[in-house]
């Protein structure tokens, strides 16, 4: 319930629309049902009616005559024709409010799944790096395909049950207007039912709820594990990811079993009930109130359609109960993700014409410390490589100088101003940064350098292709820039494809180039086309870069040497430029 709730609490002006179409489609076959009983009488004539004196039991003929006087009213006779009209009449406009209740849900559905993920992937991209690293790729994409599914079709359960909640209703008030001690008598009986058969649906919760754990997890360990597929199967150790993928699918199996079992179980137990109480009432109706036939007739009618919506109502309501814990997985996800955002506007805007400074930082991840009172300083315009063993922190300090990680204590300091103070939003924009993985889109070179940015034109891709030393080759291909660089950009050689990455970090005419060990893979053809394309940009921006290419320790201006949470500066070797 709760989750139908916070749903109509954010979809407001649709649920109106929503619930104003059930209840004039209720309405409506309310109407086309109340003509029964005149047509009946019509049809048998009078004998079986209510109209035979003696016969009139309890208070079957005033329900009658209430119908026969709002006919009257209207200027409607109760003649067969009219009667049979008005059923028709009922039955059509039930179906257009029906359609517009129905379009209406199924719109707000569509619209439930798309905010829903909309909103996670927002949080996700805005959120604390710390935060960010911490989250598994598998459990994202669950909840952005299944769980997103799964509330939108939750929604859609709890709303039909109200569809089907509202016409239940009416038709029970209709019998409840025919005879009202028999009605009782039936739903009475009805309604304990329902609540002994809520078991089922707990069942079915608790299942659910089960299947959401059980995918959040099974995602995440296949992400991972396809992720190291290789090592596995050249060691013909597959098996292993297979236990553990198999445990969780056979559990989830097992869930599923039980859901499917508890849908079946009230789906048949519910009808069988149901009917015994129709025959209680039409027994109560009939032998202790000494009802007439018609009366009955239509009572029968009236409370079968009764039953059979609130059977479906709690039908919807145990689906709704299966997919509830998929929209609480995907909310405290999103809530997590927002409580995590990076605080990225607000501050002074920046400047980088002195220096990027770090002073006496201490860094720890959880309770692994990093440094403990590091203190370096990158001059604006040098080219700077930090060198050092694995683990020794370069890409961490990389990470702090973007604004990523913040550190624990000390100062990050641009022109002297403290980063926190900065507008870190555009303190990134005035960043390239080159990664070692130089994954390309299957998509043309000029998307490839642009990624799509619509301000970006031919001439700036040509520009940042120069500057990367990469036009030379862009230009001989037969269709320049055009050229679709094939899958993961395969098409291309490892150093044509490092340069591309490279001119997409430099077309937004960034003042700080970031090369996060992008020379480190590097052959010695392409590394020293990659070095000499470097070696030109010296002076024209400031170049930080983490490598163990000699040609980048060799050409740089300053050079940090990490270990044990310090950085030994040297200066550079060569002023001249690149070894070559
Ligand atoms: P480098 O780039 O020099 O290889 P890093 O800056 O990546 O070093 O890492 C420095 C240390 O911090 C390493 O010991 C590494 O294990 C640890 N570390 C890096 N990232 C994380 C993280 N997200 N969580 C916990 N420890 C981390």
């Amino acid at each position: 319930m709760g989750l139908m709730l916070a749903f109509f609490r954010a979809y407001r002006w649709q649920t109106v629309l929503m619930m104003l179409a059930l209840l004039l489609s209720g309405v409506a076959e309310g109407v086309g049902v109340s003509a029964l009983l005149p047509l009946l009488n019509i049809a048998l004539g009078p004998e079986a009616g209510s109209a035979i004196p003696g016969a009139s039991g309890e208070d079957q003929s005033e329900f009658e005559q209430v119908i026969l006087d709002v006919l009257a009213f209207f200027g409607i006779a109760p003649t067969l024709g009219s009667m049979l009209l008005i059923i028709l009449g009922g039955v059509t406009f039930k179906s257009v409010f029906l359609l517009l209740a129905q379009r209406q849900v199924g719109y707000t559905a569509a619209q439930v799944s798309t905010d829903l993920r909309l909103q996670l992937l927002r949080a996700i991209l805005r959120s604390k790096w710390e935060y960010f690293l911490h989250q598994p790729v598998g459990r994202l994409t669950n909840a952005m395909a299944s769980e997103a599914q799964r509330a939108a079709t939750a929604f859609v359960n709890g709303t039909t049950a109200l569809t089907f909640l509202i016409p239940g209703i009416i038709y029970a008030g209709v019998a409840f207007a025919l005879s009202w001690r028999a009605s009782l008598v039936a739903i009475a009986a009805g309604v304990v039912v329902i609540g002994l058969s809520h078991f089922l649906v707990n069942i079915t919760r608790k299942a659910g709820m089960k299947q959401t754990r059980l995918m959040k997890s099974l995602m995440a360990n296949l992400t991972d594990t396809l992720q190291s597929v290789k090592p596995l199967k050249a060691m013909s150790r597959e098996y292993l990811a297979d236990q553990v993928l198999a445990h969780d699918t056979n559990l989830l199996n097992k869930s599923q079993r039980r859901q499917v079992l508890s849908a079946a179980m009230l789906n048949s137990g519910q009808e069988l009930m149901f009917t015994a109480f129709i025959c209680l009432g039409i027994y109560v109706a009939m032998e202790k109130f000494d009802m007439a036939l018609t009366t009955v007739m239509v009572l029968v009618v009236a409370l079968g359609r009764a039953f059979s919506y609130f059977g479906k109502v709690q039908k919807q309501y145990q689906k709704l109960a299966e997919g509830e814990s998929a929209y609480w997985s995907l909310t405290e996800s999103i809530n997590a993700a927002e409580t995590a955002q990076e605080d990225l506007k607000g501050g002074i805007a920046p400047r980088f014409d002195k220096s990027l400074t770090l002073e006496n930082v201490h860094f720890s991840y959880d309770k692994h410390a990093v440094f403990k009172g590091l203190s370096l300083q990158i001059d604006a315009g040098s080219l700077t490589t930090l060198v050092g063993p694995s683990g020794s922190g370069k890409t961490t300090i990389i990470d702090m100088a973007i604004g990523l990680l913040r550190p624990q204590s000390g100062e990050v300091l641009l022109d002297g101003v403290p980063l926190r103070d900065l507008d870190i939003s555009q303190w990134r924009r005035m960043i390239g940064y080159v990664p070692q993985d130089t994954i390309l889109l299957h998509d043309s070179i000029l998307h490839n350098v642009t990624l799509g940015e619509p301000s970006l034109g031919a001439e700036d891709v040509e520009r940042a292709l120069r500057a990367a030393g990469a036009w030379e080759f862009v230009n001989k291909l037969p269709q320049g820039l055009d050229t679709v660089v094939g899958e993961r950009g395969g098409k291309l050689s490892g150093g044509q494809r490092q340069r591309i990455v490279i001119a997409r970090a430099l077309i937004n005419q960034p003042r700080l180039l970031i090369l996060d060990e992008a020379t480190s893979a590097l052959d010695k053809d392409t590394e020293e086309a990659v070095t000499q394309a470097l070696d030109d940009l010296k002076g024209q921006l400031t170049i930080l870069a983490i490598s163990h290419n000699q040609a980048m320790v060799t050409g740089a201006d300053t050079v940090f040497r990490l270990s044990e949470g310090s950085a030994v500066r040297s200066e550079a070797a060569s002023q001249s430029g690149f070894a070559k």
